[in-house]
């Protein structure tokens, strides 16, 4: 069995961004050489995300509104997360929401994605470097 492993990083200008990062996979598993096996994608920080979905921009525009009434950035002082001098309470809940990983099945070389499927990176508290894992195991 192979196994190749490789850091994706990000540094977004916004504090919340979704962005389609499923190039940036496939050349992974080009660069494994692995052609069965599985891939895992997951976020290396609390306040990120990965997650499957569609790139439609609407959508994208929905998850962050759905995001902001479930778990709103303002007002700070209503988290007590934020009690330790931090102002990310919201981006711990809206990463928990949105999920950590996701992991994709390699078939003859390439993800094994259905129609519509995309992978995403969700930044929820950014305007730093943060990374995602790129694991992928097989033959
Ligand atoms: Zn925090």
């Amino acid at each position: 069995m192979k196994s190749y492993t490789e850091y994706l990083w990000f540094n977004t200008r916004s504090r919340r961004e979704l962005i389609n990062i499923t190039s940036g996979v496939e050349e992974c598993i080009g660069k494994s050489g692995i052609e069965e096996g599985l891939c895992l994608v997951n976020a290396m920080h609390i306040t990120a995300s990965v997650f499957i979905n569609d790139d439609e921009g609407g959508l994208h525009q929905d998850f962050d509104r759905w995001l902001e009434k479930i778990a709103p950035q303002e007002p700070v002082s209503g988290y007590k997360h934020n009690l330790t001098g931090e102002d990310n309470a919201d981006a711990h809940l809206k990463r928990t929401i949105m999920g950590r990983e996701v992991v994709v099945a390699v078939t003859k070389g390439k993800l094994d994605l259905g129609p519509w499927e995309q992978i995403f990176y969700g930044e929820f508290d950014g305007r730093r470097r943060k990374r995602v894992l790129v694991k992928i195991i097989g033959e």
